[in-house]
């Protein structure tokens, strides 16, 4: 950490400040110029709040310069994670995984035309959302366990590993039978206690950026899973809220490099909440995959002019074939290839 004093800061008040520094378990070395002292603080936990020190007379800013998450940074695993699932499918190597699916599982007859679909173009992982988080509790909420059945009935069916968002704690022994990644959305991503229980489990999770969240804060929820023992995290940027209104949400594609230079984890992006807008979708997948993402979720229906939630960012599956058929040219120029 870098503590820079105010020019001609008082000599108490920079020894008051190298007082609290030792007191916090720093060693410091002292450099003073001209006008200005400059203080470097090695070597204490990463547990503080900079705010205190910031708050001392004569303290003009401090930088923090070692990251507050371990398991999560770069350094734990410079090498990279490669998420390992079942049927040879991996996140975080050299292929790009494809996960697509509708939003939410309807009916039989929605979830297997739509695999179907999905898997004839190259998916190799099913979403579809049986606990669905939505604005207004008058919304559809998901059947449950019946489309946990569903999803994974469907994805033997047709070779397609699942993934399902998991809403709370209660929910997880139950779907993990039934699912080979648990998804936490974007409303969960600062669900701590939930977070602390998916630590203790032994199967993947995919994290996705809170609506309003930093990817510092990002990378610190992953940490809470982390810290519990469960290192198999995958990320996701979905899309944050700004000022723009034209798409639901801005889709951070520098999300994507950003967290491949702070963290080991694989990145996955989703264009379909990160736009909101079928028509948006493909060219921010595209543009994913360029910038290095490890994974795309992405909601596919097979009529989402009447699909229950999320018709109107769902790509009808010609348009997912062809995305996928774009895709596997772009992978190449990126040193990659479509899993
Ligand atoms: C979803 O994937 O359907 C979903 C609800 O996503 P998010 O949590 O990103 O809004
Ligand atoms: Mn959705």
């Amino acid at each position: 950490m870098i503590v820079a004093m105010q020019d001609m800061a008082a000599e108490t008040q920079i020894q008051q400040v190298i007082e609290h520094l030792v007191k916090m378990g720093f060693e410091v070395h002292r450099s003073t110029g001209a006008r200005q002292t400059v203080l470097g603080a090695v070597g204490a936990g990463i547990d503080f709040d900079i705010r205190n020190l910031e708050l001392l007379p004569g303290v003009q800013e401090v930088h923090r310069i070692s990251s507050p998450y371990k398991l999560a940074g770069k350094s734990f695993r410079p090498e990279g994670t490669i998420v390992k699932l079942a049927d040879g499918i991996a996140i975080g190597g050299n292929d790009v995984v494809v996960m697509a699916g509708p939003c939410s599982v309807e009916s039989r007859e929605q979830l297997f035309a739509t695999a179907e679909a999905v898997a004839k173009a190259g998916a190799r992982v099913l979403r579809g959302g049986a606990f669905k988080p939505r604005s207004s509790p008058y919304s559809f909420q998901g059947h449950g366990e019946d489309a946990l059945k569903l999803l994974r009935e469907a994805g033997d069916k047709f070779k397609l590993l699942v993934i399902s968002e998991v809403m709370e704690i209660s929910q997880i022994a139950m779907m993990l039978p039934y699912v080979d990644i648990l998804q936490v959305g974007a409303r969960n991503m600062q669900n701590f206690n939930l977070l602390r229980e998916l630590g203790k489990v032994r199967k993947p999770v995919l994290l996705k950026r809170g609506i309003a969240a930093t990817l510092e804060e990002l990378l610190l929820s992953a940490e809470y899973i982390m810290a519990g023992g469960n290192y198999d995290v995958i990320l996701c940027e979905r899309g944050i809220r700004t000022f723009e209104t034209y798409t639901r949400n801005t889709m951070d594609i520098s999300a994507i490099p950003i967290i491949h230079k702070l963290s080991h984890l694989p990145m996955t992006a989703d264009p379909s909440h990160g736009t909101g807008r079928r028509d948006k979708v493909a060219p921010m997948a595209r543009a994913s995959v360029a910038a290095g993402a490890d994974a795309l979720l992405i909601e596919v229906h097979c009529e989402p002019d009447k699909a229950w939630s999320d018709g109107a960012q769902s790509l009808f599956p010609e348009q997912f074939a062809k995305l996928m058929g774009e895709l596997r040219m772009i992978a190449p120029a990126v040193g990659r290839k479509i899993a």
